[in-house]
């Protein structure tokens, strides 16, 4: 571990300001702390998140639920509104980690971090979030380009995520036991005109599922998706689950996120 400096500024533009070339932005350093400890990250200055007042709130307007960068995945999942709003992103939340990480870990910090393997990602991508940054709004459909990484320029921040009310939504994981995060997790949103289902935890970053969305489109029941194509190559093995077997977890995953939605199991 390498020696570093510490700020935390109270206002957007001196955390901007600060981060300056080498700095890096620090929410809950679930992530962050574990990188650097193992040297992966070497930042010379970290620039702490936690006393911008304005990063931590969550409103409704207008059927968007606007939360912000720095709401821990406790407050996501015991807030009233998003419970009633989508529920599905409060079960989500509630499903992170142990309690130590919801304290701790922030939606800003899960989702500028892109661990292929992290819940929120799909989340955006399903609801068709907007991630609101220190310099812009990105379509979520843009802002996840890779494992690691996304479409956040050097010393641009998280502010807030913006996310539209769904007609219903739900998520599936399947945990993978040691850390809890997905082995595989499948996000389904229904909207008026069209279903939405991103995938996490197949090994190369969220995705939306083209084929499935089409089939729920047309008819939303679990049987459908026993037609679609689940294609195996699209998906990594590792030490904890083979490519064929994640592409059987997605249909399972799929089935029992639409079952939920029919159900409100
Ligand atoms: C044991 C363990 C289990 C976990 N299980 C799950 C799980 O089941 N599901 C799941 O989804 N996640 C899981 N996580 C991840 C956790 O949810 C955290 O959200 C994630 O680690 C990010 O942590 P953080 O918010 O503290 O951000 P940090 O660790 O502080 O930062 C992470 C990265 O994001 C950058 N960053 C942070 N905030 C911003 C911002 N506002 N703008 C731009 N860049 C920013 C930082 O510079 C850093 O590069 C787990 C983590 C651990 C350690």
């Amino acid at each position: 571990m390498t020696d570093f400096q510490y700020q935390s500024p109270k206002t957007i533009q001196e955390i901007v300001l600060a981060l300056g070339q080498d700095g890096q932005v620090l929410a809950g350093g679930q992530s962050l702390i574990a990188a650097i400890k193992h040297g992966l990250s070497q930042p010379s200055l970290l620039v702490d998140l936690k006393n911008i007042a304005e990063l931590q709130t969550i409103t409704l307007a207008n059927d968007q639920l606007l939360i912000g960068a720095m709401v821990s995945h406790q407050l996501v999942a015991n807030h009233p509104d998003i419970r009633q709003k989508i529920s599905a992103l409060a079960k989500l939340a509630n499903g992170i980690g142990d309690r130590q990480i919801r304290a701790m870990g922030t939606i800003g910090g899960s989702v500028a971090n892109h661990d292929p393997a992290a819940c929120y990602p799909s989340a955006l991508l399903a609801l068709g979030a907007t991630v609101i940054t220190s310099r812009r709004q990105i379509m979520a459909d843009d802002f996840f380009t890779g494992i690691f990484t996304t479409a956040l320029e050097p010393n641009e921040i998280i502010t807030a995520i913006s996310f539209p009310v769904p007609y219903k939504a739900a998520y599936a994981k399947f945990k993978q036991p040691a850390s809890r995060f997905a082995l595989i997790g499948v996000f389904v949103a229904v909207f008026a005109k069209e279903v939405r289902v991103a995938i996490t935890g197949g090994g190369h970053g969220v995705f939306r599922h083209l084929s499935l969305e089409k089939a729920l489109t047309k008819e939303l029941h679990p049987n459908v998706i026993d037609a679609v194509k689940i294609d195996p190559t699209i998906f990594s093995s590792d030490q904890h689950a083979t490519a064929i077997y994640r592409a059987n977890l997605v249909r399972v995953q799929t089935k029992l996120a639409v079952q939920q939605i029919l159900h409100r199991v």
